[in-house]
């Protein structure tokens, strides 16, 4: 049976673009080496509560194009993200916010929080940032990024911040008002009744085969399709001729708790390095969960080998280097398309995801 499309990956970039391909009258394979779908935004539902297995998930946009795409496959609660973070016995509101620096410093206006703030970044900020401490100093100043930032950060990546990229830590907001609305985004929710469905919905009367590698399918099927999409490693594709691009990937330990209320927050990071893990997330939050127990998930941040889920691309020079040597060979490809967060090895949340999957669709479709 010959396919239009070999699609690699039922994450969100593979099962939108597997939407848009079918609803254009192409016949699609799409396989995935996971034994569900969804990839990353796959929720398991545990004790009635949707655990967002691979990390919390939160979506946000300020594409209304993009919102009201992602509508079409379910309905979004009310819920804004507003983690808490722990430093110590020390309880802040995130991102940083005039209830953050007030609880930082006991003052009430922005004019004293900017008042300290500048001190600090005269003393230690400066004027081109080219890293993230130096980003991160000359933002906020040495108390936010000693107590909230340095820790976690390096937790999460692995290395110094005078090794990352200024801006990762762009991402985060940074406001003199009380406001502790995660993202700066118009659209935001969680899908009631988790992902899962969304992808599901996506994928509806579209041939799809679990448990399957393309690697090793490809072998045996080596003229399955005319196109095929691949959203897995682009360096992993070329059997890492190039050298290998490097990763971070996180592990879950979760655990059901016999009550009903564990920490009061879908989100609290741990920004201090001595704990190990970064964050914990109660699962239940997201959705407004009432039931008897509850489900948290302690998340570590590692280096990602061989055999393991990589998570994160770490866009750093060498890494966005090499990849552009990939990208070359890629460009080159007649049959094979990538895309998504591992294809196109970039730092995608799920709204530009859906961007460049509709974009792509434009192209080919
Ligand atoms: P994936 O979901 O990774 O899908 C790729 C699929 O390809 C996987 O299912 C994989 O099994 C399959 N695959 C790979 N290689 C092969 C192969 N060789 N053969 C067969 N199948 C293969 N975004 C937000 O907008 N908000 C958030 O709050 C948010 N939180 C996040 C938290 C964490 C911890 C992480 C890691 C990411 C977060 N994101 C968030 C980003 C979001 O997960 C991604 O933007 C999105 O899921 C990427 O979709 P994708 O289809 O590109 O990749
Ligand atoms: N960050 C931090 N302290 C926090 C939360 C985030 O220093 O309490 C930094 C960290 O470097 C992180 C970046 O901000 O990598 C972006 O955070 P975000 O929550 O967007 O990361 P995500 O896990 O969603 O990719």
């Amino acid at each position: 049976m010959k396919y239009d499309y070999l699609i690699v990956g039922t994450g969100l970039f593979g099962a939108v673009f597997a939407y848009e391909a079918q609803k254009a009258g192409k016949k699609c394979l799409v396989i995935d080496k996971r034994e569900h779908i969804a990839g990353n935004i796959y929720c398991e539902n545990v004790e009635g509560i949707n655990v967002h297995k691979y990390g919390a998930h939160i979506f946000h946009t300020s594409n209304k194009e993009v919102w009201d795409y992602i509508n079409q496959f379910a309905e979004f609660n009310h819920y804004i993200n507003s983690p808490v973070a722990a430093y110590k016995d020390e309880t802040y509101n995130l991102p940083f916010n005039m209830n953050t620096f007030s609880r930082l410093w006991g003052i009430r206006t922005p004019q004293e929080a900017r008042d300290i703030i500048e001190k600090q970044r005269a003393e230690y900020g400066v004027a081109e940032p080219k890293n993230l401490e130096e980003q991160a100093l000359s933002l906020a100043g040495k108390d936010v990024y000693e107590k909230l930032i340095k820790g976690y950060t390096e937790k999460q990546w692995g290395r110094p911040c005078t090794e990352l990229p200024a801006f990762i830590i762009k991402r985060l907001p940074f406001r003199f008002i009380y406001d502790n609305n995660y993202f700066n985004d118009r659209y935001q929710g969680i899908p009631i009744g988790g992902y899962t469905p969304i992808v599901a919905k996506m994928l509806e009367g579209i041939e799809v085969r679990l448990k399957t590698d393309y690697f090793d399918f490809i072998k045996e099927n080596p003229d399955i399709a005319d196109i095929t999409l691949f959203t897995g490693m682009i360096d992993e594709y070329y059997g890492y001729q190039l050298g290998a691009l490097e990763y971070r990937t996180v592990r879950f330990e979760t655990e059901v708790l016999d009550c009903e209320n564990y920490q009061g927050n879908a989100v609290v990071n741990y920004t201090e390095r001595e704990v190990p893990y970064t964050r914990i997330i109660e699962h239940k939050h997201f959705e407004f969960g009432k039931q008897p127990k509850t489900v948290i998930s302690r998340e570590y941040s590692s280096e990602w080998k061989p055999g393991i889920e990589p998570y994160y691309p770490i866009n750093n020079e060498e890494n966005n280097s090499l990849f552009a040597k990939y990208r070359e060979l890629a460009d080159k490809e007649e049959k094979i398309i990538f895309g998504g967060r591992l294809g196109n090895y970039k730092y995608y949340d799920m709204d530009k995801v859906i961007e460049a999957a509709l974009e792509l669709v434009k192209e080919q479709l």
